[in-house]
């Protein structure tokens, strides 16, 4: 047993959180855990600055990104660990998710001011060289200006998919996302998979762990702040039923949600356990390459 616990799923200002790499890194001194993994949507330019405070701390940080990817009926994001972020060509993959971003950014500021909300890209935040922008920072300035009162009414009424502000964005396929990983010595994990659309244990749902693991796919995300405890539980008996490895993490995005540093449920928590088995598995593969 370990008393060691981790996070292995967060966001920066560089995304959609609201602390910065470093200041995320110290939360999580002060929180006890000695593990994070940053995992910004379609960015690893925190990385740097939190393995750096990570190392004057004594806190892990291991290199991340969380990737979306087409799929229906619900949504799914791919997160990937242990990248070598710094490897010749991975920037341009995450440079074009980066650009689609910034057309589709622009196209919701056209669809908001026709709606009769002027908005400028430059309310959404202070640096826009450095931020992957998102529908979240689109919701927190609608409640600044005053046109919504909360994050719900913003996407209920504007943002969220087939609202009348929403602009669809261009996403990878699950198979390139798992690529694009695993081609960075990295490994694949499904985020938060009670939110694919379909009921964690159903035959569907089945079907998809079967393809995500002909995909390349290694890791499930079992432990989420998105998940009750009986679904916790019945994604850990699938992960080992399917041989993914588990992982877990809150999901945190500072004061943009409400969800603590390291919070995965009531009475849940990320043992190191789980970081050592992932280490383990990049090892063995580096041993005995994939054909
Ligand atoms: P984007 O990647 O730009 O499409 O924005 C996705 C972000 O918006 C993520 O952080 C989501 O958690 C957040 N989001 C999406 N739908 C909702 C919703 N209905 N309520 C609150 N946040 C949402
Ligand atoms: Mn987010
Ligand atoms: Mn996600
Ligand atoms: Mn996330």
């Amino acid at each position: 047993m370990t008393n060691k616990f981790c996070d292995l799923h967060i966001h920066t200002t560089r995304s959609d959180g609201t602390l910065s790499p470093a200041e995320v890194v110290r939360a999580a001194k002060n929180a006890g855990i000695v593990c994070l993994a940053m995992t910004d949507h379609d960015t690893v330019s925190g990385i740097d600055e939190a393995i750096q405070e990570g190392m004057s701390l004594g806190v892990e940080v291991i290199p991340g990104v969380e990737i979306s990817v087409e799929h229906a009926p619900g949504i799914m994001h791919i997160l990937g660990y242990f990248i070598d972020w710094k490897k010749p060509g991975f920037s341009e993959t995450l440079s074009k998710l980066q650009s689609d971003r910034r057309e589709r950014n622009q196209k919701i500021v056209e669809r908001l001011t026709n709606l009769g909300m002027p908005v400028a890209i430059e309310e959404l935040v202070a640096d826009l060289e450095e931020n992957q922008i998102s529908r979240l920072h689109f919701a927190r300035l609608l409640i600044r200006k005053g046109f919504v009162k909360t994050r719900e009414e913003a996407f209920e009424k504007f943002l969220g998919k087939g609202k009348p502000a929403y602009v669809p964005r261009a996403h990878l396929s699950v198979r390139d996302a798992i690529n694009f990983i695993r081609s960075a010595g990295g490994l694949a994990s499904l985020a938060h998979p009670g939110y694919v659309g379909f009921p964690v244990g159903s035959e569907e749902f089945l079907q998809l762990m079967h393809r995500l693991k002909s995909d390349g796919l290694s890791g499930l995300e079992v432990y989420s702040s998105a998940h009750d405890g009986r679904t916790a539980q019945r994604l850990l008996e699938l992960a080992g039923h399917f041989g993914f490895l588990p992982t877990g993490g809150s999901d945190f995005h500072g004061d943009n949600k409400n969800i603590p540093l390291g919070y995965c449920g009531r009475g849940f928590a990320v043992p190191y356990e789980w970081v050592a088995q992932m280490k383990n598995t990049i090892s063995g593969e580096k041993k005995s390459p994939r054909s």
